[in-house]
C-alpha cells in the first residue's frame, strides 16, 4: 500500500518514534509484521545522522560483541538481498579491505563469513578482505519511507508516555537521553568529505580503525566517495559546522596511504549515539531501539527483527 491510504481515524497499534535508518527500518518491519504504524519524528532525511553515515556494513562502535554479531550478521544478509532485488533502495555489494592489527580474528569476524587476511592491500598493509553492503542514505531513507502505509509524521515528542498506539518503539538516537534520562549515551563526533572518484577503485572499500583518533576509511558511493573521519567523543550540543582543521587531517592521511581521489565536493559532520550497549529492551508498552553508536546501518535490519519479535510476544 502507498503513503496515505490508510483511512483517518484508524487505529495506529504501534507508534515509532524517529525517522533515521533505525526508526524508518524498525517501522517498515514492524508493519510488514501486519501492524498498523505511524512513525512520528523531529527530523526527517539531511536532518539527521543517518543521512551523515559512509554509510557501509561494518560494526564500528557497537557493543555489547555477541548481540552487535548476531544483528550485524542478519543485517548483512538482508541488505545483500536488497543489493540484488532493489537497486532503486540504494544497496550495493563491495570489496572491503580494513587494516589488520596483527593476525589475532577480530571481534566481529563471527558475522562475515568470507572474510580473509591478506598480506597486502590498497592500504598498504596487510589487511582483513570481505565483501559488505554498502547503502546510499538519501536513496535508501528515501526508499523505506516510500514503504511506510501512512507518511512520517513531523513532531517533537516531549513524553514517551504522551504517545498513542499500544507499543511505542523509541528510535530516537541521541534524543533519547532527553526522552529517557539515559545519561550513559554519549555522542562521538564523526566527519566526512564527499570527493570526485579520481582514480579510486569504485568497487572497493578501504578502512583504518586502528587508532580511533587517526582513523582514515573511503567508501565509494554511486557516483562520489565519502572520505573519512574521526570518531570523538563530545558534547550533544557540539557544532555540525565541519571543522577546517580536521578536514586537513583527513586529506593528509588519505594522501599519506597514497589515495588518489578526486575533488572535494562537499563534507558534512554528525553525532554518533554511542552507548556501552545497544538498548533494545521492552519495559511495558514501550520498546527502546537506540544507542547504535557507528553501526547503525549495520545493525537496523537486525534490531528491526528483534522489535518485530518483541512485539509479537
Ligand atoms: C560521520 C559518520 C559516519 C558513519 N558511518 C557509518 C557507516 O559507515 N556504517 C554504519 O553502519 N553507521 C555509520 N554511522 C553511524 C550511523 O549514522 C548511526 O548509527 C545511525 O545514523 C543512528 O541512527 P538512528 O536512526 O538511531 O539516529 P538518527 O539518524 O539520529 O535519527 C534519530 C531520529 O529520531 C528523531 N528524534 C530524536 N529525538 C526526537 C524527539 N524527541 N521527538 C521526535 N523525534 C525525535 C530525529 O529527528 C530522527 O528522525 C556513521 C555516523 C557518522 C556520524
Amino acid at each position: 500500500m502507498q503513503g496515505g491510504l490508510v483511512p483517518e481515524g484508524y487505529a495506529v497499534d504501534v507508534t515509532v518514534v524517529g525517522a533515521g535508518v533505525i526508526g524508518l527500518t524498525t517501522a517498515v518491519e514492524v508493519q510488514a509484521g501486519g501492524h498498523t504504524v505511524q512513525v512520528v519524528a523531529a527530523g526527517r532525511g539531511e536532518a539527521t545522522t543517518s543521512f551523515v553515515a559512509g554509510a557501509l556494513w561494518f560494526p564500528f562502535r557497537a557493543d555489547p560483541p555477541d548481540r552487535v554479531n548476531g544483528w550485524a550478521r542478519r543485517s548483512r544478509e538482508r541488505l545483500q538481498v536488497l543489493a540484488s532485488a532493489m537497486p532503486e533502495a540504494g544497496v550495493d555489494v563491495l570489496t572491503v579491505y580494513e587494516a589488520a592489527d596483527g593476525a589475532d580474528t577480530p571481534w566481529w569476524a563471527r558475522s562475515v563469513p568470507d572474510l580473509t587476511l591478506v598480506p597486502a592491500s590498497p592500504l598498504g598493509c596487510a589487511a582483513w578482505r570481505f565483501r559488505a553492503p554498502r547503502v546510499e542514505p538519501e536513496l535508501f531513507l528515501g526508499w523505506l519511507e516510500g514503504q511506510l502505509q501512512r507518511p512520517v509524521q513531523k513532531r517533537k515528542v516531549t513524553s514517551l508516555d504522551a504517545v498513542a498506539g499500544e507499543a511505542v518503539v523509541n528510535c530516537t538516537g541521541l534524543g533519547a537521553r532527553a526522552l529517557t534520562g539515559d545519561a550513559s549515551l554519549q555522542a562521538v563526533y564523526g566527519q566526512v568529505l564527499l570527493v570526485e572518484p579520481g582514480e579510486l577503485d569504485m568497487s572497493v572499500s578501504l578502512g583504518d580503525e586502528r587508532d580511533e583518533s587517526a582513523l582514515l576509511y573511503s567508501i565509494p558511493r554511486r557516483r562520489a566517495v565519502v572520505l573519512g573521519g574521526c570518531a570523538l567523543p563530545c558534547p550533544d550540543t557540539q557544532s555540525l559546522l565541519p571543522d577546517p582543521v580536521l578536514r586537513e587531517l583527513i586529506l593528509a592521511r588519505a594522501r599519506a596511504s597514497g589515495l588518489r581521489h578526486g575533488p572535494v565536493l562537499s563534507e558534512r559532520a554528525g553525532l554518533r549515539p554511542y552507548r556501552p550497549s545497544v538498548r533494545l529492551e521492552r519495559t511495558g508498552r514501550v520498546i527502546h531501539n537506540y544507542g547504535h553508536g557507528g553501526a547503525g546501518y549495520t545493525l537496523a535490519y537486525g534490531c528491526a527483527e528483534e522489535v518485530a519479535a518483541l512485539l509479537r510476544r
